[in-house]
């Protein structure tokens, strides 16, 4: 009995200086959430595109504005639109990767991910920068630890409209207004690359609420890119570590299966800056 004690307590002790340690590495490294500044100024960043019907519309809505975006893309998608993938780039807008097939990289080996992040830095050649954001928000401290390594910035967001589920678009704007402060990053997406239902998969919702909040705040922020933001201050890092839930894995591990298969037979153009 004395001995199980005393067992129990190291493994406790391992794992308290074991989380203590992961803190701390993720921490050193950290992971962009906003940017730290008085001024008033916000990214609004999009995420999964490009996509052929929403992202053309999604450029008007900017341009009318005034207003740039940082686009979040996933390869396979970019790979298919070279020709939006351009407009972004030549309207001014930011272009970041997004990884190759949209996969939660806790469920990757060190491998895969490494191969999803080059192959989406070539698709999205020549205006890519070294941004990255995991799909769906997911990391460990390893897939933090490979991009770092790789030369990526890690951003995430500090304000989220939700435009995953089948939100209005007057709750997508609202929620984002609420949460909006200086130097935010802002979630949305102008494409899906998986969704649950079909109509998920729909950005109408998303392309007015932008349009709301262009028009609520447009005259009270300036929307940059963000690699302008980090021009007005210290990125603001926090400790992020996020793994999908049992029900997400299984749902994502039946994505997989079919993505990995595309994703190897695919073009192999995609392999190249293995
Ligand atoms: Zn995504």
């Amino acid at each position: 009995m004395r001995l199980q004690k005393i067992m129990k307590t190291i493994i406790r002790k391992v794992k308290t200086v074991e989380t203590v340690m992961t803190d701390a590495l993720m921490t050193a490294i950290g992971t962009i959430t906003h940017v730290e500044t008085q001024d008033r100024v916000a990214a609004l960043t999009f995420d999964d595109g490009p996509h052929h019907r929403y992202t053309p519309r999604l450029l008007s809505i900017l341009e009318r504005h005034n207003a740039k975006a940082t686009f979040f893309v996933v390869g396979e998608a970019a790979s298919l639109h070279p020709d939006l993938l351009r407009q972004i780039a030549e309207a001014g807008h930011a272009i970041g990767n997004h990884s190759w097939s949209h996969q939660s990289f806790p469920l990757l080996t060190r491998a895969e991910r490494q191969r999803q992040l080059h192959a989406c830095q070539a698709a999205i050649k020549p205006y890519g920068c070294k941004l990255f954001r995991p799909p769906y928000g997911h990391q460990t401290l390893g897939s933090l630890f490979e991009a770092f390594v790789l030369g990526y910035r890690v951003v995430t967001w500090n304000a989220v409209g939700e435009d995953w589920h089948d939100r209005a678009a007057a709750f997508i704007g609202e929620k984002i207004i609420g949460e909006i402060r200086p130097g935010s990053v802002i979630l949305l997406h102008d494409a899906l690359f998986n969704f649950a239902e079909e109509r998920h998969a729909d950005r109408e919702a998303t392309l007015a609420a932008v349009e709301h909040i262009l028009q609520r705040l447009g005259s009270e922020f300036t929307f940059v890119t963000v690699p302008e933001l980090f021009k007005y201050g210290r990125p603001g890092k926090v400790i992020w570590r996020r793994e999908p839930d049992d029900a997400l894995v299984k749902w994502l591990e039946s994505l997989r299966r079919s993505d990995s298969a595309s994703f190897r037979e695919g073009d192999p153009a995609c392999w190249r800056g293995n």
